[in-house]
């Protein structure tokens, strides 16, 4: 049976475009019509520029008609992480801080993807700037779990991973720090990839702890993961931490790679508090890969422990110092009572940020604090080595590390709001991978049986993201767990 429009993957799409079977104006328009039919339930937007969209979509069309085409990704919708700059739209990083701010400048992803045609489609709800594992967060409402509309769609990229499961988009844009790629791509069924750390210019994205974001795709295959980082990787001066490296045809590539490959289990993913539905549906990825030849190795990861406590020194650190900047001056929510500047500085802030942010200011205050900073940033910055270290460690003898992407499938919205500790532990497994600087992927390897995507974590070298989406690719082509779609259309909405 054949996919409606609003479910079809980028590749898909991209043939029906080039042999004229569909226009980009009918695709954006059922995209449009797609999202104004299910977003009041999943709420995955911030806010979407209809007319900008289509306008876009006809200059695609009309290039496409005079042969001027620009490449796979012309005339394709991409939703954007509310963080990501779109010059002229809204770009609110889900705070009452960044309300009423418009982008005056494209991110460097954002000008690749128009270069190619990409059609920029909506802003996509967050955790308020990317703190938080479920987009309960965000100071303008909860997005939903389209599987299950009571459930959270993980975080912090809630809205761009619930938007593409709900058929909101073909494909979106999110920024993973300590997992807000994956695990929500995990607790909504599609594929996520977070880069290699310096693979993809961080220019025009909101800063949370700059050592740890990159941006990455969200796709409904690995071959469209494959596309979009075709359009996004690559060196930008305007980022002094992008990284000068070969950047291969990573579609091209996906099929020349076929294993059998080296795989690491380490034994420190699988203790306490992973779902035994989650335990079953890896192991059973596992036996996949034994079962075409490739070699499963238990690996150790051993500092894996510290890695939660160290990305909440250095995250929390770096955020400290990155949102110091909105001060009520220059820009960004200014408070109206305001007596002198420093008055000013303490009530726009006070306002304008959310209890998480809050948090998480002072925490990164604290552990930079003289007296302090060698108890804490130092220290966890050397651990921060010896956890990159056990990973490097680890590549001599595999080619991949395969772990489960989140301990639990989406869980209910409310259940871990009170407690920070609790979900902080969303990302057990995937932050020690943005410690690290690797690139790590989330595919579907599974459900629940009420019904819950599970994702598996596939964790690859630096810059080996053309074999980390091989092997990924190679478990795809056999497993239809990425097919299903929810049922939104049956669910009455949640609050
Ligand atoms: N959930 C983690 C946090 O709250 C990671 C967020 C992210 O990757 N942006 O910091």
């Amino acid at each position: 049976m054949s996919e409606p429009l609003h479910y079809k993957s980028v590749a898909e799409l991209s043939s029906e475009l080039s042999s004229k079977k569909i226009s980009s104006v009918e695709l954006t328009q059922a995209v449009i019509a797609r999202t104004k039919a299910v977003d009041a339930k999943v709420r995955a937007f911030n806010s979407f520029d209809e007319a900008d969209a289509l306008a876009q979509a006809k200059a695609s069309d009309e290039r496409r008609s005079s042969a001027k085409t620009l490449g796979v990704l012309d005339g394709i919708p991409i939703g954007f992480k509310d963080v990501i700059s779109v010059k002229g739209q809204p770009l609110t990083a889900s705070s009452n801080m960044l309300k009423n701010f418009v982008s005056p400048y494209d991110a460097t992803v954002t000008q690749k993807l128009k270069g190619v045609g990409a059609i920029s489609w909506g802003r996509l709800n967050l955790d308020e700037f990317a703190m938080g594992s479920s987009t309960e967060n965000s100071a303008f409402g909860q997005t939903h779990n389209p599987w299950d509309l009571e459930r959270v769609p993980g975080g912090s990229s809630g809205g761009s991973a619930a938007a593409l499961a709900a058929g909101e988009a073909p494909a979106t844009l999110g920024s993973d720090t300590g997992g807000s790629i994956r695990q929500p791509a995990a607790l909504c069924g599609v594929v996520g990839l977070k880069p290699t750390y310096g693979l993809i210019s961080r220019y025009g994205l909101i800063a949370f702890a700059s050592s740890l974001d990159q941006i990455g795709p969200f796709t409904r295959t690995v071959e469209d993961s494959a596309i979009l980082l075709n359009a996004i990787a690559g060196h930008d001066p305007m980022d002094s931490t992008s990284f000068k490296t070969e950047i291969p045809d990573y579609r091209a590539e996906l099929k020349k790679r076929k294993g059998p490959w080296k795989l690491g289990i380490p034994k420190e993913y699988f203790g306490e508090g992973l779902d035994p539905e989650v335990t079953k549906a890896v192991e059973d990825a596992v036996s996949f890969y034994k079962s075409k030849g490739c070699e499963i190795k238990e690996i150790s990861l051993p500092h894996t422990k510290y890695a939660v406590g160290v990305y909440y020194i250095i995250a929390t650190a770096e955020c400290s110092s990155n949102l110091a900047r909105y001060d009520g001056v220059r820009y960004g929510h200014r408070s109206k009572d305001a007596n002198d500047i420093l008055d000013l500085y303490f009530k726009s802030r006070a306002e304008g940020f959310g209890a998480e942010v809050k948090r998480r200011i002072i925490l990164g205050t604290y552990v930079l604090s003289s007296g302090y900073q060698d108890a804490y940033y130092v220290r966890a910055q050397k651990v921060r080595t010896l956890i990159r270290r056990d990973f490097l460690e680890a590549y001599k003898d595999v080619d991949a590390v395969i772990t489960p992407t989140s301990p639990t499938p989406a869980f209910k919205a409310g259940e871990k709001a009170a407690n920070p500790l609790a979900m902080y532990l969303c990302d057990v497994y995937t932050i020690g991978v943005n410690l690290a600087g690797l690139p790590g992927l989330s595919i579907p390897c599974g459900y629940s049986k009420s019904g819950l995507p599970i994702g598996l974590q596939l964790i690859g070298k630096p810059y080996g993201e053309s074999e980390l989406l091989s092997i990924a690719h190679s478990y795809e082509q056999e497993h239809t767990w990425g097919t299903r779609h929810p049922n939104i259309e049956a669910q009455k909405g949640a609050l």
